[in-house]
């Protein structure tokens, strides 16, 4: 068979900074890595800029492991809901970290160390505690919590069974809960997915399709898994403009008829403006969810804002 190889291949100069060998090939190592993120099939130097994100990665890495015994993440929530009534059906558990020297931080500053190195899944759970914690509030306000899965949970054969035992101790039932599964977890577990995903819905927890539009789209995923909503990216809102000639307009509405003809709910993301909004109505979405209606926000906030009286 003629073979096909495509090296990717880290290059570490001596530095001063180098005290023994394998300080080296630790940054040769690192160089590596990179080169396979860029694609593959090409060379990298470790320069500055690479030891300045190794170090970067390394301080979140501690931070985040004292975080997690400190009580720092917790989740925000941001309500999902009918966008002509206004009326708010659920929230959605958004991770965040006090972080005591940087703020409030977004999951966008730190999930990607996170899921490199696995911390994501203690995480989660410290999330997901809170979010049964919290549910006894929230169900005054709306029917449900959404709570983001990352892909790595369906590479355990007893999440589904840790999640059920979770909100069982908690008294909470499960058609309070969604949880929101991206394609990609289900393209690296297939079949694991599939029986975690097939033991939930069984229990009575609702599932959410999330970012529909960015990976594959899948079609096939649509009907093969068993889900109860798909959530369309927001990356789409961004194109959207009432005109026949738009060809997100047509897009997204052809994503709303499959999700319909399937028997799904369609919830719109990232909703931010009054235009985009109307084009949903437009299309006939009913669910949206985004900064227009109400950004993600602590909890003590949400009852602020959506029930005055208890507040
Ligand atoms: P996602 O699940 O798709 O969540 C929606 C994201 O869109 C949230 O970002 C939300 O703040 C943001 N968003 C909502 N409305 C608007 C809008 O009108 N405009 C814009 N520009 N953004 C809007 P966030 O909170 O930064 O979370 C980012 C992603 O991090 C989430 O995307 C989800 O994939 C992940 N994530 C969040 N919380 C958790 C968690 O507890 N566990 C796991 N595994 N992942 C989480
Ligand atoms: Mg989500
Ligand atoms: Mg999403």
């Amino acid at each position: 068979k003629e073979l096909f190889i495509s090296p990717s291949i880290g290059i570490a100069m001596s530095h001063e900074r180098h005290q023994e060998p394998d300080e080296i090939l630790r940054d040769s190592d690192i160089a590596l890595y990179r080169s396979k993120e860029l694609g593959r099939n090409r060379f990298t130097f470790f320069d500055d800029a690479l030891h300045q994100s190794a170090l970067n990665t390394l301080i979140i890495e501690g931070d985040l492991r004292r975080a997690l015994t400190r009580n720092e993440l917790f989740p925000f929530y941001q309500p999902m809901l009918n966008i002509s009534s206004k009326k708010v059906m659920g929230f959605e558990a958004l991770m965040r970290w006090k972080h005591p020297h940087r703020g409030l931080l977004l999951p966008g500053d730190f999930s990607d160390v996170a899921k490199e190195t696995g911390l994501i899944e203690q995480i989660d759970w410290i999330i997901y505690e809170q979010v049964c914690r919290d549910l006894p509030v929230l169900l005054n306000m709306a029917d449900y919590a959404s709570i983001n899965v990352s892909p790595r949970h369906l590479g355990h054969d007893d999440f589904a069974d840790r999640l059920l035992a979770l909100i069982t101790e908690y008294g909470i039932a499960p058609a309070n809960l969604n949880i929101e599964v991206t394609e990609d977890a289900l393209i690296e577990r297939p079949e694991l997915g599939m029986k975690l995903l097939t033991q939930l819905k069984l229990a009575g927890i609702r599932i959410n399709l999330d970012d529909f539009g960015t990976g594959y789209s899948s079609f096939s995923y649509l009907h093969k898994y068993p889900l109860d909503c798909l959530k369309i990216d927001r990356s789409f809102l961004s194109t959207i403009v009432n005109h026949p000639d738009n060809k997100t307009m047509h897009l997204v509405r052809a994503i709303h008829a499959v999700g319909v003809s399937l028997g799904l709910d369609v919830i719109a993301e990232g909703v931010e403006t009054d235009e985009q909004s109307s084009c949903l109505q437009q299309i006939g979405i009913v669910l949206g969810q985004g900064n227009l209606y109400a950004r993600p926000a602590a909890i003590e906030d949400i009852c602020k804002m959506l029930n005055p009286a208890s507040a």
